[in-house]
């Protein structure tokens, strides 16, 4: 018997070991990025043969000539110029309207397009965009019924890869947000509701704020002026307190001068497209702080015209100049069958779209170095991400892009995206995601398939 004791305490001693050296936590990989070219978007600077270690999802160590260790799996993008990854601040996934059948009028697209299937389209968008290039972006309402919250999360659990997404939820606005609703519309809620959130009253304010987060928003999108009673000054600081409850900022989509100014007055924290803001705003956003997402769109063979590219080029210049904090973003939600490469013929994939916007950029006459932290710091600031994302330093997860050339001499280097990292990641390698060629931008096919591929 006494035998039999010696051998269970011996296991047991044993199987303790076990447990214990299982407790252990594993070393996460480390993986050795050689950078030929790494650009600090802070100060507009870079600096030659930079080793970046990234071990598990983070960045442990920047620096020329860092001993790589034993064991170490070794990127050489030497002939590369690397970068933190981009940001579109201000997009929807979700919705892509068409010239036909809704001769691009997004209202009836609410009504031609399903809910699962805009989702399963904003899947697709957020491979596109990563592949591009863009490892965050802040999508920001028009996305079928929380469409966007739910990307979020399938990306968060490793379901499919894209951007860290910075979602609103529906918009929240006073009736009917940006529709001028029917009755039936407006009081069966059947087409309205998911794309908007009535808030007609402080209580209504509050609520809504409360169920985007409820429902995972991670940022709040007010229609500040859809309609001409709009949002109060208090209305909107009653906004921004609930959110903060919820680690929210606000943004505020604004189309008159008059709705811009109360946006201002009330503090909030970005102001979406710059069409309606004066050179006025501009001084005072600047000296508030307040990010405008601009969406400032290119005049292309698919997209604008000539005199709306002049107004949208001027009003970016004046923000420049008067030092307002400046992001890069789109408002990309439609598609049209001119959407082709001029020289090969392909189709644009939504992140070849995206990129584009830097024709507005340029004939601004702003210099690349400011381009570039739009781009990014910025970026990561308005989606207010960048206490540990964004930057190339230690303890910050590894979102890292690298293209040929030098995009601090000539910014559309970034249209070539050869490397893409998040978090750690590797999704791109040698220009090749695959299947790249998959992807395609077009919106939903109507039942009669007025469009094809
Ligand atoms: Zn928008």
């Amino acid at each position: 018997m006494k035998r039999i004791w010696v051998f269970l305490y011996t296991l047991s001693i044993l199987l303790i070991g076990v447990v214990v050296a299982q407790a252990q936590p594993k070393a996460a990989p480390i993986t050795a990025i050689k950078a030929g070219r790494l650009i600090d978007p802070e100060t507009g600077t870079a600096s030659t043969s930079q080793v970046i270690l990234v071990e598990g999802e983070k960045i442990k160590a920047v620096g020329p000539n860092l001993t790589i260790p034993a064991g170490a799996t070794v990127i050489d993008l030497s002939k590369l110029t690397m970068l933190p990854g981009l940001v579109d601040a201000h997009t929807h996934m979700a919705l892509t309207y068409k010239e036909r059948p809704e001769n691009d009028y997004y209202y009836l697209t609410y009504i031609t397009d399903s809910s699962p299937l805009r989702a399963i389209q904003a899947a697709s968008n957020a491979i596109q965009l990563l592949n591009s290039g863009f490892t965050v972006v802040r999508d920001v309402g028009n996305n079928a019924l929380y469409a966007d919250t739910a990307l979020r999360q399938a990306i968060e659990q490793g379901w499919l890869p894209g951007p860290t997404l910075i979602p609103s939820g529906p918009m929240i606005g006073s009736t009917g947000g940006q529709f001028w609703p029917t009755p039936e519309m407006y009081k069966y809620h059947n087409i309205m509701f998911p794309e908007y959130i009535d808030a007609n009253s402080p209580d209504e304010i509050v609520r809504a704020v409360r169920e985007n987060m409820l429902f995972g928003a991670r940022t709040i999108k007010l229609c500040i002026d859809c309609k001409p009673w709009g949002y109060s000054v208090d209305d909107i600081k009653l906004a921004i307190r609930e959110a903060a409850k919820g680690g929210c900022k606000v943004e505020g989509h604004v189309q008159t001068p008059e709705g811009a100014q109360r946006a201002i007055d009330a503090g909030i924290y970005i102001i979406a497209h710059g069409d309606a803001l004066t050179p006025e705003h501009h001084r005072q956003m600047a000296e508030k702080g307040i990010f405008l997402t601009g969406t400032d769109t290119p005049f292309t063979p698919y997209r604008g015209s000539e005199p709306a590219f002049k107004k949208t080029v001027a009003l970016l210049r004046d923000a420049w100049e008067k030092k307002v904090p400046l992001t890069f973003s789109t408002d990309f939600d439609y598609w049209n069958d001119r959407m082709k490469d001029e020289k090969t013929g392909e189709w644009l994939t939504r992140g070849d779209l995206t990129i584009d916007f830097l024709k507005t950029w340029k004939e601004a006459g702003i210099p690349a170095a400011d381009i570039l932290r739009a781009m990014t710091i910025n970026g990561y600031k308005a989606a207010d991400i960048i206490q540990g994302r964004g930057p190339i330093k230690p303890g910050f997860f590894a979102d890292l892009i690298a293209v040929t050339g030098d995009p601090l001499a000539d910014v559309d280097a970034l249209r070539s995206v050869q490397f893409v990292m998040k978090n750690g990641m590797v999704f791109k390698r040698d220009g090749v995601m695959v299947p790249e060629k998959f992807f395609h931008p077009g919106p939903v096919r109507t039942p009669n398939g007025r469009w094809t591929r």
